[in-house]
């Protein structure tokens, strides 16, 4: 049996200070894999400049200069982790039968990566890197990492908890992968809709071990508005079913004040009707516009034009 072709797909943005170190600890798990015969000696490391503003790229092409283990692949400009970590796997489609994405910053723990082999080799077509404790992590990283897991299951994108994106996938999971024909991708959400045979496995994550993280606070809020605003309507059928609410609630009390009036219980003020009348037509607005929303959402989804289905084997 031929040996597969494995890319291991690295998204750099402004790495100057960790890239040697990391391809160092790469290059030796990529020599590993090659020497115990899991692995073909085609394998290689594929580095992704996401249009860095420092020496990244130069970086790369020494490293590709001196060992034929990297590769190298630059974007025309900066376009985000998700967009530079695509590029990167587009061209594993092509170039490798598996692929593996890791972060420049090694805090991924590279030593599972032969496990995540393994489990390819036994005929997983996805392996998922989970991190089992974020000891390390900040209070304010761990507070909100769990309340945006929690928030995107809620609204109905079914992420894997604790994973970023430190996975293997399989050359026909990549196939199903750019199926999907969206432009706005957030890979966590999309991936586990491909399918096929898939493992988790885990490892502690370390802390960044040089450089600053490419992810603030203000990078991380638009991610997690991408991820949910995405792959999810629900926000629109939370307007319908809010304005149906509302509605129904002041049409009861409406009739409830109208009773006691009548029945002489209670006095009820004009004004008490006006407010309600308020209420009503409110609600009234936001059943229009939920309406309008579930036209909207289905056009949108229609829109993306992701795949109906997948095939995961053909005997004929
Ligand atoms: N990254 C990228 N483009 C960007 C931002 C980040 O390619 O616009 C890369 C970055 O070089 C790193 C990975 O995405 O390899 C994750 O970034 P980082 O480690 O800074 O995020 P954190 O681990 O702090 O969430
Ligand atoms: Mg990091």
């Amino acid at each position: 049996m031929d040996l597969k072709v494995l890319a291991i797909v690295v998204p750099c943005y402004n790495e100057e200070e960790v890239l040697p170190s990391s391809n160092e600890q790469l290059i030796s798990v990529l020599n590993n894999l090659i020497e115990a015969n899991k692995i073909s000696k085609d394998s290689y490391i594929l580095y992704v400049d996401d249009g860095s503003k420092d020496r990244t790229w130069s970086i790369i092409s020494s490293l590709y200069e001196k060992s034929s283990l990297v590769k190298g692949l630059k974007l025309s400009r900066n376009k985000g982790h998700q967009n530079a970590l695509l590029a990167g796997l587009e061209y594993a489609k092509d170039h490798a039968d598996v692929s593996i994405s890791i972060d420049a910053d090694l805090q991924d723990d590279i030593n599972v990566i032969s496990k995540m082999v393994d489990y390819y080799l036994e005929g997983h077509d996805i392996v998922y890197g989970v991190r089992s404790d974020r000891k390390k992590d900040s209070f304010f990283k761990r507070f909100t990492a769990q309340a945006f897991y929690k928030l995107m299951n809620a609204l109905g994108t079914n992420t894997v908890y604790n994973h970023a994106d430190f996975r293997l996938m399989s050359n026909r999971a990549l196939e199903g992968l750019f199926k999907y024909n969206e432009v706005n991708v957030f890979l966590r959400g999309i991936v586990p809709t491909i399918g096929f045979k898939s493992e988790i496995v885990y490892y502690e994550r370390k802390e960044r071990q040089a450089g600053v993280t490419k992810y603030p606070l203000k990078k991380m809020l638009s991610f997690a508005f991408e991820g949910i605003t995405s792959f999810s309507i629900k926000p629109l059928t939370l307007i319908l079913r809010t304005g149906i609410f509302i509605s129904f609630m002041s049409v009861m009390t409406f009739i409830i004040l109208l009773v006691m009036d009548l029945m002489h219980y209670q006095n009820v003020d004009i004004l008490v009707y006006l407010g309600i009348l308020i209420c009503f037509l409110l609600g009234l607005n936001l059943v229009g516009m939920g309406i309008v929303g579930q036209y909207v959402g289905k056009n949108y989804v229609e829109t993306k034009a992701r795949p109906r289905y997948i095939v995961e084997e053909i005997k004929d």
